[in-house]
């Protein structure tokens, strides 16, 4: 039972500095570092950490940025299916104060232009039993048409929609969607976490996950909630956490769980990317995802 992801892949470029630069001002940062990030490659990685088969569908350019992407990816999956396009790679700079406030700027030309169905060998791929994930970051015409191939192809689709587009969610051919509070909200217009759910479902998805950050995850599934706790943990860095989460807890269907252990399972990474700075970075490692499952 395979994982396809499709999604966007970028270099994040990160600088740290004391304080935000005023309009025309020139600020020294205390230190910056580049990685690969986008929602798309970090949940594949995180699917990929737990042990299961992962294909990873997204674009990037034909720029060093993308030979830098490729290098990073060996080795946590197979990289055949890059779509490679004359445009410049995605790319975020990401600017972090002394307070951990961010200011996030995106290039997103190789996503935004993305059609993985023309593009890529995703349709071939695709098979009866396979788990589809898709987030937020692809037009919705395109998420749209990928969500409903794979339901065609008899696979599971899995849809966290972040970041929301402000265009109304599709869920006609979604099993699972994974949101967090305020993209709930930001949906169904409801701040309760199980209403919210509830409307998710009425609006066509099968099973419903609400994130609650430090107070771990709601899920909906044949009308049941089950409210899953989070792993107590220092907390250093939350960025990413969701990205793990949805990464792992498709990794942890592949196994034949059901998606309450898996579900469970996600919390319990998730838990250990909140405990380490970074996006990719704190993205647990094989060895750690694999004691999960133990
Ligand atoms: P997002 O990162 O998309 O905003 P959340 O903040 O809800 O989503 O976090 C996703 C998951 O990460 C949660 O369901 C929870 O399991 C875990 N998590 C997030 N914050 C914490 C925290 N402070 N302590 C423990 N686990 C956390």
């Amino acid at each position: 039972m395979p994982v396809r992801v499709v999604g966007n892949v970028c270099i994040d470029t990160t600088f740290r500095v004391d304080r935000f630069p005023q309009p025309g001002e020139t600020l020294n940062a205390r230190g910056h570092a580049d990685g690969v990030g986008g929602k798309g490659a970090n949940q594949a990685v995180a699917a990929a950490r737990t042990g299961a088969d992962v294909r990873f569908f997204a674009a990037v350019g034909t720029d060093l940025a993308a030979a830098f992407i490729r290098e990073q990816l060996k080795g946590e999956f197979d990289l055949r299916h890059l779509s490679e396009k004359p445009l410049p790679s995605d790319r975020s700079t990401i600017v972090v104060n002394r307070d951990g406030e961010n200011l996030i700027i995106s290039g997103i030309d190789c996503a935004a232009d993305f059609d993985p169905l023309r593009e890529t060998g995703l349709l071939t791929v695709l098979a009866h039993g396979d788990i589809l994930v898709m987030q937020g970051n692809l037009r919705s015409t395109v998420t749209d048409a990928c969500l409903r191939a794979a339901k065609a192809a008899g696979a599971t689709t899995i849809l966290n929609p972040s970041p929301l587009s402000g265009e109304a969610v599709d869920l006609a051919a979604v099993d699972i969607v994974i949101v967090n509070q305020g993209e709930a909200f930001e949906i169904t217009g409801d701040p309760d976490p199980e209403r919210a759910a509830r409307d998710l479902v009425r609006r066509g998805a099968k099973a419903a996950i609400v994130t609650l950050g430090a107070a771990g995850c709601l899920l909906l599934e044949d009308g049941a909630v089950d409210q899953i706790p989070a792993v107590k943990v220092v907390v250093v860095d939350t960025s990413g956490a969701g990205d793990v989460f949805c990464g792992c807890l498709a990794g942890y269907l592949t196994k034949g769980w059901t998606l309450a252990q898996s579900a469970r399972a996600a919390v319990a990474a998730a838990a250990l990317a909140v405990g380490r700075p970074g996006t990719l970075e704190a993205c647990p490692s094989r060895a750690e995802l694999t004691k999960i499952m133990n």
